[in-house]
């Protein structure tokens, strides 16, 4: 039985503080939007781009409501972040709670108790069992940027494989590990370089796009070691760095045995396996982590995105001996593990935990996958669909030409328009431009979800036609 107060009745009937309905008032975008785009384009460097026109006034569970009241059912949860909504209570209270004593003393000044229990949450929801370390920052690039930091001082290598689709963020370290040119790297006229240097590419596993559509996880992961062996010399090797499912490059889930056989490889050559799971942690895949689903257990987990509730938050968390070899000093940054962002983080934790949301993710991919399943079969061989993938609520689809894997990156323009024009933000990624994610806070309801995948639905079946 369900009490109004218990988790599965917040999330049947979730209370919310914005009503749960798309609605588009006007013209889109309205006129407070088109006002505060010019204001923009005056001041704003134009190298910071948008996914929509419109302007954010509120946001809470499933809405994003702008500044004309028009209100969108949010599909991309600011990238993949506000997995327990934008203005979670809990969240909402810890920040107020917390800015009203210290915003801010910086923990390697003054140090303070919430560093210490993100920390400890982290030592206890990360896989592995052994004693942990953990460091907080800010960004996922940041993390990203000392994860590679502490594999190259603790083991004295210098080179860092990653994998072809990879994004790992736009610092310069990051840049060089992050595998697509434009608009990450490249631009019109040049690019962002020089970039870092030892970095090395291997091929990942890209089941919808091998050339031996039978290659197990295995075998492509032996055509990787391969490649690192020959090339680069595993003595040399300090880490290997992946995301165990893909998300700028394509919501890519390698096939199985893929991440098991590369991280046993590393551990066999004192080689540290780092799992970026800033995209694919805190529940969004359906486990608190994205490894959890194969039992792969890295050295380091890079964390950022949904950790914090919308706050800005990133962490590494490892094996205490490769963090400890670090000196002291050799880590940090004026607000890295901020006391505001670390309040909001147990919350948006303890949320989590609450309402079950790895669960909650889970029941999305049941729901959205039987629905485009169904619609792919129905379609054939004129399905724009050429596959439907993911984990939890982490779920694609990539679009090609009927009939063929060519990718069609101007079908999937074509949907997100369509579904934005409806009240509907979509999100598109992917090396080829051709793939739609869903990422929608993992608090949706159910009335909301399914609304919002029949635009989706209307969408493709109009383009695809
Ligand atoms: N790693 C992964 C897997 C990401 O998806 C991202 C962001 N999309 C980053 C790193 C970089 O994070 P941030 O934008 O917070 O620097």
């Amino acid at each position: 039985m369900t009490t109004l107060s218990s988790p599965a009745a917040r999330i049947a009937e979730p209370a919310f503080r914005l009503e749960q309905k798309r609605r588009i008032v006007g013209e889109f975008p309205g006129p407070r939007s088109a006002q505060l785009a010019a204001r923009r384009a005056a001041v704003v460097a134009k190298g910071v781009a948008s996914s929509v026109p419109v302007y954010a006034a509120d946001a809470d569970g499933g809405i994003v409501r702008d500044v004309d009241g028009n209100s969108f059912i949010d599909l991309g949860a600011g990238i993949a972040v506000t997995s327990v909504g934008a203005s979670d209570p809990a969240v909402v209270n810890a920040v107020r709670e917390q800015v009203g004593h210290f915003a801010h003393t910086c923990f390697m000044v003054t140090p303070y108790e919430g560093y210490i229990a993100v920390a400890e949450q982290l030592a206890e929801l990360t896989p592995g069992d052994f004693e942990k370390r953990t460091v907080l920052f800010n960004s996922g690039a940041e993390a990203v940027e000392n994860a590679v930091k502490v594999a190259r001082l603790a083991t004295g290598r210098n080179a860092v494989v990653a994998f072809d689709h990879a994004y790992h963020g736009r610092t310069n370290l990051t840049m060089a590990l992050t595998a697509k040119a434009m608009p990450y790297k490249a631009g019109p006229d040049g690019g962002f370089g020089p970039f870092a240097s030892e970095i090395y590419r291997v091929p990942m596993s890209y089941p919808f796009r091998e050339e031996n559509p039978s290659i197990t996880g295995a075998e492509a992961a032996q055509r990787a070691i391969t490649m690192i062996e020959k090339q680069i010399g595993s003595e040399s090797v300090a880490a290997i760095i992946i995301e165990p499912v893909q998300g700028e490059g394509g919501f890519i889930v390698p096939a199985e045995g893929f991440l098991p056989a590369l991280a046993e490889w590393a551990k066999a050559h004192g080689v540290v396996f780092i799992a970026d799971e800033v995209q694919s942690g805190f529940c969004r895949t359906g486990e608190w982590f994205a490894v959890n689903h194969e039992g792969v257990v890295p050295d380091i987990i890079t964390m950022a995105k949904g950790i914090a509730g919308g706050m800005p938050l990133s962490a590494i968390t490892g094996r205490a001996d490769l963090l400890d070899a670090v000196h002291a000093g050799g880590l940090g940054g004026t607000f890295g593990g901020n006391p505001v962002a670390c309040a909001a983080a147990l919350a948006a934790i303890g949320t989590m935990k609450e309402l079950d949301l790895a669960g909650r993710a889970r029941h999305i991919e049941s729901v959205v996958t039987e629905r485009f399943t169904a619609l792919q079969a129905e379609l054939g061989e004129r399905s724009i669909i050429g596959e439907l993938r993911g984990r939890g609520a982490m779920l694609a689809m990539e679009f090609v030409v009927p009939g063929t894997r060519t990718p069609n990156p101007e079908a999937t323009k074509a949907v997100a328009a369509q579904c934005l024009r409806e009240g509907v933000i979509i999100l598109t990624c992917g090396t080829y431009g051709n793939v739609i994610r869903l990422l929608p806070p993992l608090v949706i309801g159910d009335a909301l979800l399914t609304d919002g995948l029949d635009v989706l639905e209307d969408a493709i079946r109009s383009v695809g036609a």
